[in-house]
């Protein structure tokens, strides 16, 4: 009984640049359990990025394999507990020689540790024993091991014996890899701009786009309907509060005082400084281009400028984009999450 969950498998985890460090070190660790140089092997990362996923993958191809290994996956809550009760029905050893006799232990949030001394002990001396004996050893926690707050120092100088990994949000690119693989594994079709669209408005974690794609595919049938961008845009709406499915004129302001530094009131201000020059004309631009504002309108919205200064912008915008290669990167860059946004 090794409570792995068969589901989660290397090629059900996309890999990105967010993973492909802690992906790769759980690959090598899959196929020699206990010999490589990544032992113990701590994978962290925020909630939802797939720290669970990743090293249950590694325990079920270590299950697979040629050799007949005893893979043990378990919380660390689900040991905390079990060490209480073994402390209550005096079983102790038992429960010692159970962890003993382990060949891979997987040991999933170890942050939930914290503040618990004897469990940290307890979990001390299984850990110098299973590595003492090169059995392989792979644990999860939610921070680096440096903010591991509560955690005896003598078990995180244990850690850098081994490798630690961190799993970072996946980028649109890989988001949209994720959303197409799950949604072939369901056997749904969804169009290819409501794909784009939720890789671009999820930016949280993959639980949270898994959510929203469940949320999808269960409206989309109960309803009887088609999977269509106004669908998302709906579930958007009911999930993820406040957000944005508009682009505003005060939405454009704020991605781009974001993108270049800067404050939206400087946009709206009278200062000349060449950034915040710059950076207003390339929100007057994506005005003109994204929203049906007049060129009156928009600058009234950029602190009461003249629409001909809106026209000059758009100029500037236009020339600087021809001259200067990483500048028109840059505002092609903006323009492609804008376009998304607005379908
Ligand atoms: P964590 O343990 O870090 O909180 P999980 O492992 O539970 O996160 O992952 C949350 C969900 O996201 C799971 O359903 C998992 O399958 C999925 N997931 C996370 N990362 C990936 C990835 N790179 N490729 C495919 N699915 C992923
Ligand atoms: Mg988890």
């Amino acid at each position: 009984q090794s409570n792995l969950s068969t589901t989660y498998t290397f090629n059900s985890f996309i890999e990105g640049d967010c993973n492909r460090l802690a992906r790769s070190a759980g690959f090598a660790v899959a196929n020699k359990p206990g010999i490589t140089s990544f032992n113990p092997l701590l994978v962290y990362g925020g909630v939802g990025l797939g720290k669970t996923h990743l090293v249950q993958a590694i325990g079920n191809e270590i299950k697979n394999g040629p050799e007949d290994k005893f893979v043990l996956y378990v919380s660390s809550e689900k040991f905390v507990n079990q060490f209480m009760d073994a402390i209550k029905d005096g079983n102790i050893k038992s429960f010692t020689n159970f962890y003993m006799q382990v060949d891979v232990l997987i040991i999933d949030d170890i942050q939930f540790f914290a503040g618990k001394g004897r469990t940290q002990e307890m979990f001390f001396h299984i850990f110098n024993h299973l590595h003492q004996n090169k059995r392989q050893i792979i644990m999860t926690s939610d921070c680096a091991p440096k903010d591991l707050m509560g955690l005896e120092e003598r078990l995180l100088s244990r850690f850098k014996w081994g490798l630690t990994a961190d799993l970072q949000m996946p980028d649109f690119e890989t988001r949209i890899a994720i959303i197409r693989k799950k949604m072939q594994s369901e056997g749904i079709d969804i169009p290819t701009n409501v794909i784009e669209y939720l890789a671009y408005t999820v930016d949280t974690n993959v639980r949270e786009l898994e959510g929203v794609m469940i949320s999808l595919i269960a409206h989309a049938s109960l309803n009887r309907v088609e999977i269509s961008l106004d669908l998302a845009k709906t579930i958007m709406k009911n999930i993820v509060k406040d957000i944005e499915t508009e682009v505003s004129i005060e939405y454009i302001q704020k991605s781009c005082a974001e993108y270049y530094g800067i404050k939206v009131e400087d946009m709206k201000a009278k200062t000349r400084k060449k950034e915040i020059v710059i950076a207003r004309q390339v929100a007057m631009y994506f005005s003109k281009e994204f929203t049906n504002h007049s060129l009156k309108s928009i600058g009234y919205h950029f602190g009461g400028r003249d629409h001909s200064t809106v026209i000059h912008a758009v100029q500037s915008v236009n020339d600087l984009m021809e001259t200067d290669a990483s500048f028109r990167n840059a505002v092609q860059e903006q323009k492609k999450q804008f376009k998304i946004r607005s379908y």
